[in-house]
């Protein structure tokens, strides 16, 4: 449990207003420790107003995570008939996992926009040229409010663990989803069943596993005794949420006893990715490979697997863009909001973080050898933002993406 004073002095609420004439402009800043730094940073944010409105957005600097989001009133005097404001939750701690704030702040911030966007004194503060929280106190107590809220839900925080062994719940998960499956196989009957296909598909749609979630077949290659799986809406993942770690180690079992049923033989299943790690990921993926076979011929599978949920999550990614934007309207962006656009929709990457000529990255295939992804993706945001861009990967899940090589001095 964190202390609450220490997380107050460590976590800021911020209202911005954009005007038409004089741009953006922080309002207020509800803080007992303020930067100025994290104020113009901020600012620029607010420029990039398009970007998407009630819904936050999070993005780190330095050891800074914040969450920000925008919102209009409507104001018949102000050019466009709107005014626009925003928004933003500011924690001074590098620890912090980004993946929790999206998840628990989003709520909150939601609920205090709908409440200053009922105000009818926020137009006069917009217009105002130094207004000062006193004067306003049902705006002063919502924002107030709303910073002891993400101070309560930071006290309360879970942190997962990213990496190791599965933890022993997970493992006895694992058992009784193994027993779970053999009881399903025992009662499902296989008369008029043609082929192992066929028994695998009728089953993943029967009611008895279908109450798990959407199981979709990727892969499935009865003579080499693998397949791949993806799961949508697994009851593990919706009912508790975004936790930064693995969540169907139940699934796991039940596909384990499943496949050895159908195969023949022992196999393992492993859940690659969860929907309960990122954020931005919605489905489950598992994996299923004989018990013996070599080590060799498992990760060049795991491989092939992973380089083909890459393809997939990059086409995903800007089939997203060219319907939400238009292909011309992306290309015609500033570089960084080309980035920002690109890294808001793909799937794989979980977070990002912007400084002045750089991103950091937090990618889902971060544990994956550099040839598998890392290459492959340089070139491909490279080509789709037409940018020059060099992208390092360090070994904690952050790749770190620098861009706009041209405008640095060339002198050595
Ligand atoms: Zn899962």
């Amino acid at each position: 449990m964190v202390e609450r004073t220490d997380l107050s002095n460590r976590i800021n609420v911020m209202l911005f207003h954009f005007d038409q004439r004089l741009g953006p402009r922080l309002l207020f800043n509800v803080a007992e420790v303020s930067d100025p730094r994290i104020t113009s940073a901020l600012t620029r944010l607010m420029d990039f107003n398009f970007l998407q409105e009630m819904k936050a957005i999070v993005n780190a600097m330095a050891n800074v995570v914040y969450s920000s989001m925008f919102f209009s009133v409507p104001n018949p005097l102000a050019r466009g008939g709107t005014e626009q404001f925003m928004i933003s939750i500011v924690i001074f701690d590098p620890t912090i996992t980004e993946y929790l704030m999206v998840s628990s702040l989003e709520e909150e911030m939601e609920q205090t926009t709908s409440k200053l966007m009922m105000l009818t004194e926020l137009i006069i503060i917009a217009n105002h040229s130094n207004p000062s929280l006193e004067n306003f106190p049902e705006l002063s107590s919502d924002l107030h409010d709303l910073k002891d809220k993400v101070v309560e839900v930071f006290q309360e925080l879970f942190y997962g663990q990213f990496e190791g062994k599965k933890d022993a719940i997970s493992q006895i998960l694992g058992k009784i989803g193994n027993e779970a499956g053999k009881k399903i196989i025992q009662n499902h009957s296989t008369k008029n069943i043609k082929s192992s296909r066929a028994y695998l598909t009728e089953i993943l749609k029967s009611p008895k596993i279908s109450r798990w979630g959407k199981f979709t077949i990727l892969h499935y290659d009865p003579e080499d005794r693998v397949a791949n799986i993806s799961l949508k809406n697994s009851i593990w993942t919706d009912s508790l949420g975004l936790m930064a770690t693995k969540a169907c180690a139940f699934i796991e079992g039940i596909l384990e006893s499943l496949f050895s049923h159908i195969i023949g033989e022992p196999i393992i299943c492993n859940e690659m990715r969860c929907a309960a790690e990122y954020s931005y990921v919605q489905e489950c993926y598992f994996q299923i490979a004989p018990r013996r076979m070599n080590q060799e011929k498992v990760s060049y599978r795991e491989e092939q697997t992973i380089r083909d949920m890459a393809l997939e999550d990059r086409r995903k990614t800007i089939e997203l863009i060219e319907t939400d934007m238009g292909k011309a309207i992306f290309q015609d962006l500033d570089p960084m909001i080309r980035l920002i656009q690109l890294f808001n929709k793909a799937p794989f990457i979980s977070d990002f973080y912007i400084d002045e000529t750089k991103f950091l990255i937090v990618c889902n295939y971060w544990r994956y050898p550099d040839e598998i992804i890392c290459d492959s993706c340089e070139k491909w945001i490279e080509e789709k933002c037409k940018e020059k861009i060099k992208l390092v990967k360090s070994p904690h899940r952050i790749c770190e993406i620098s861009y706009g090589f041209e405008k640095k001095s060339k002198k050595k």
